[in-house]
């Protein structure tokens, strides 16, 4: 229809009210096929990183071979310089030193790169009707039931009392054993099946089956769990005390794949919240930017983001007061004049479940990244409530740089909630807003994300960190 045929009324709709579209039909043939191209080597990603530790080995080589080195606090650093900063292979930041002078402020991104999964207890080992199992603590918030008769596989590091290492993964290949949490069959499940479904599989019932095979000698008791302990024993050099200074976990085993017969979607582990942190390394990759550009990775936002790799440490503004100290520039003046988009995963509307969603206030697949001004609960308690003045200079930055977005948030009023690591931030009186791309079955062991939407939080990270 041309602007002539147009009647008054709907000239002035366009004009004055809000028209969501369905990024699938609006963006052009180029820029889809630029989505589904970023999302190949987001798949390979998503499928090698799944703890905070394996994304931090990987990014290393990543940003040394782009120029990136070791960050050494008290350097006077200049524009074009580019840093990074391991926190204990649990969190981690990175920089490309911006033109303005630091006093001016920071452009940072944050997201977090811890996911829910089973950790193994401190002594995880045991047998029981002759079969060998691991005894595991659930990690961050999951519906247990979701963890069982599934495939599962072994991640994670073994620090020996000397200080050496094993890293560990087993269930990956195709050649290798995987692991599961048995459960019931319907036909014995009456008990369990009148329990609340948050209690259907209770916290001590997330048990890992690992081994059936007894060691061959009737002089012993406990014969399976001996014989597991001699095969760990061979192949890792490790006796049942290393687990007490391990970090051993189970994650859902196997790759992303594609999900649909269109592929627009991608069915992973742990999409919440490295396909966040994944848009924000390809977008300060690709920037250029005015003001110092940072990326900054957390690691235990699932369970709370305490902890010295948790958003609430002091890493940020440690880094801030390093970077402002060979200029007599105090850390505090860095950060109030630094502004910071806190990406994380929010709740798309699931179409069997919308009812938990207000539908105007709701976030959509493939409708790109949601902005959210505030999470928390109840009447908004404990969130950062982003001010309107900062909503307005992203909207203005996002628009600028045709990066599709929505505004979401997370659920009705009352009928849940949840935090991110804004608040966290913000304290440090930084300007802060809340980012990410919209998921279908958060913290499940497969959870959806759209390919549109995984490439617009590259396209928002890049366009944040150019921002003038
Ligand atoms: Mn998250
Ligand atoms: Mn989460």
């Amino acid at each position: 229809m041309s602007e002539k045929e147009k009647s008054a009324g709907q000239l002035l709709k366009e004009k004055l009210l809000r028209s969501p579209k369905n990024a699938g039909s609006t963006l052009s043939e180029e820029e889809l096929k630029a989505a589904f191209d970023y999302c190949e080597p987001y798949k390979e990603f998503i499928s090698t990183c799944k703890t905070e530790r394996e994304f931090i080995d990987w990014v290393i080589p990543v940003l040394e071979k782009e120029g990136f080195v070791p960050f050494e606090p008290g350097k006077k650093y200049v524009a074009g310089d580019k840093v990074y900063i391991n926190n204990r292979n649990k969190a981690f930041m990175f920089a490309k030193i911006g033109r303005k002078p630091i006093e001016e402020g920071m452009h940072i991104a944050a997201a977090h790169i811890d996911s829910p999964r089973l950790d193994l207890k401190p002594n995880p080992l045991y047998e029981d009707q002759e079969l060998a199992l691991f005894k595991t603590h659930y990690y961050g918030g999951i519906k247990r039931y979701q963890w069982t008769a599934m495939p599962l596989a072994l991640h994670g590091v073994i620090i020996r009392k000397d200080g050496t290492s094993v890293t560990v993964t087993v269930g990956e290949a195709d050649d290798e054993p995987i692991f599961c949490v048995s459960d019931l069959l319907p036909h014995l499940a009456k008990e369990q099946s009148a329990r609340t479904l948050g209690d259907g599989i209770k916290g001590e019932e997330l048990n890992i089956l690992v081994g059936s095979m007894p060691f061959r000698d009737d002089e012993v008791s406990e014969k399976v769990k001996l014989n597991i302990a001699s095969i760990l024993f061979e192949k890792y050099g490790i006796v049942e005390e290393d687990f007490q200074s391990a970090e051993l976990t189970m994650v859902p085993a196997g790759k992303a794949r594609d999900i649909g017969f269109d592929r627009g979607l991608i069915g992973a582990y742990g999409h919440d919240d490295r396909v966040c942190a994944y848009g924000e390394l390809t977008g300060i990759l690709a920037s250029d930017p005015e003001y110092t550009a940072v990326a900054c990775f957390a690691d235990k936002e699932e369970t709370g983001s305490d902890g010295p790799t948790g958003m609430n440490s002091k890493m940020l503004s440690y880094f801030a007061e390093d970077l402002g100290r060979p200029y007599g520039v105090p850390g505090h003046v860095i950060l109030e004049k630094s502004k910071c988009i806190s990406a994380d995963v929010n709740a798309a509307v699931d179409p069997t479940f919308p009812q938990v969603h207000e539908k105007n206030n709701a976030a959509y697949l493939n409708y790109g990244i949601v902005v959210t001004k505030y999470t928390g609960s109840g009447g908004k308690y404990s969130t950062n409530d982003c001010p309107a003045e900062f909503c307005a200079e992203v909207r203005d930055i996002l628009d600028g740089a045709k990066v599709v977005w929505q505004t979401g948030e997370l659920g009705k009023v009352n009928e849940g909630g949840g935090g991110t690591v804004a608040k966290y931030i913000s304290r440090l009186e930084v300007d802060t807003i809340d980012v990410g791309v919209p998921l279908l079955s958060m913290h499940a062991p497969m959870e959806v994300a759209a390919k549109i939407d995984i490439y617009m939080m590259h396209k928002a990270s890049e366009a944040f960190y150019n921002a003038k």
